[in-house]
């Protein structure tokens, strides 16, 4: 089991809910309007976590107005200069996530322990296979599970060596196959909570796809604390995305699941649109449900067992079920309403 960490008002690691992070695409202090806007709508889709990037002390000092709009932890992301992460301490900032190796001499590196120390600020380290240092890469010929894992430790022992053990470690990359090796070599040799990501995974179904590979496979595992789905989309499409492979994987409810056959030769419904428009209707319903939709009454409610609550559709009429049982006809263009007046029933 992992080591549990404090990240604002969440613990990560152990035994705690797998949390969904996403990052800001707006610039905290040229468009602090637009990124309170998007953290409102990040935290109501269900994010847990926000990154920002913190690249000015401008930057820095906007993360306290931020903090007035939203509950979540807000991470600050800090690429080569210690000072914004020194900064973003001061302004009351949850978590900072750095590569100690990227920012300059050790010095620096022990002045941004030393304060998240201070205020019990966890520090995330990590790799992605674009960022591993060239001696790792000759020890072990090129990026593999073994030159990311290393040079991932590398950083944890850094922060460790100046008694600080406040720490979640990341390892990314764009290969799905890679990650996977990598995050299992990593997890045999730390127990510290993990952070799963696919980097640069596109946008779509490319990266939706990799994504829920990479963090599926690993999750089931047993492995990943915390997550992010990076997409080259909304960010709120990451949230989304994120929550419905831990809602997948049964281990966070995140609204209704609608499952609808497939469609062949004996369905005599427009089958896709009507499973457009329910999950339309469903949407806005936080119940942690099933319905199923089904294209005929002869499979249907037996292949469909497991929904809740479900409608097999065909010439007109549709039939009701209650976990395989039917229950009731149903004239076709009432499927919605009769569905949103069932699902009211369910506690
Ligand atoms: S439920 Fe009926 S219509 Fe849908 S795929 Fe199965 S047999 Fe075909």
């Amino acid at each position: 089991m992992t080591k549990v960490i404090n990240c604002g008002n969440l613990k990560i690691g152990g035994n705690n809910k797998i949390t969904v992070q996403s990052m800001l695409n707006f610039n905290l202090s040229n468009n602090i309007n637009q990124a309170i806007d998007q953290v409102k709508l990040l935290e109501a889709n269900g994010c847990d976590i926000i990154r920002a990037s913190i690249d000015s002390e401008e930057d820095a000092k906007a993360i306290k107005t931020l903090k007035k709009y939203t509950n979540m932890p807000i991470i600050a992301d800090i690429q080569f200069d210690y000072k914004m992460a020194l900064y973003a301490v001061e302004n009351g900032i949850d978590a900072i996530r750095i590569n100690p190796c990227y920012i300059g001499s050790e010095d620096n590196v022990k002045k941004v322990i030393e304060a998240c120390k201070d205020k019990n600020i966890p520090i995330r380290v990590g790799v992605n296979s674009g960022s591993v240092k060239k001696e790792f890469l000759d020890k072990y010929n090129g990026v593999n599970q073994f030159s990311l894992v290393e040079s991932a430790l590398e950083q944890v022992k850094l922060v460790e060596k100046y008694n600080y053990d406040n720490i979640v470690i990341s390892i990314k990359a764009t290969n799905v196959k890679l990650t996977y090796d990598a995050n299992i070599e990593l997890k045999k040799r730390t127990d510290y909570p993990i952070h799963l990501g696919i980097t640069e995974s596109g946008s779509d179904e490319d990266g939706i796809i990799k994504t829920s590979m990479g963090l599926g496979s690993l999750i089931l595992l047993g492995i990943g604390d915390t997550i992010r789905v990076s997409l080259t989309e909304d960010p709120v499409r990451e949230v989304i995305i994120g929550r419905k492979i831990l809602q997948y994987l049964g281990l966070r409810p995140y609204g209704i699941d609608v499952i609808s056959c497939p469609t062949c030769g004996r369905t005599k419904v427009d089958l896709i649109n009507i499973v457009k428009d329910v999950k339309k209707a469903v949407a806005p319903i936080k119940k942690d449900i099933k319905i199923a939709i089904m294209g005929c009454a002869v499979n249907g409610p037996g292949e469909a067992r497991e929904a809740d609550i479900g409608f097999a559709s065909g010439n007109g009429e549709a039939l009701l079920f209650k976990k395989g049982e039917i229950i009731r006809k149903v004239n076709e263009e009432e499927i919605i309403k009769v569905l949103l007046e069932e699902i009211e029933k369910i506690n």
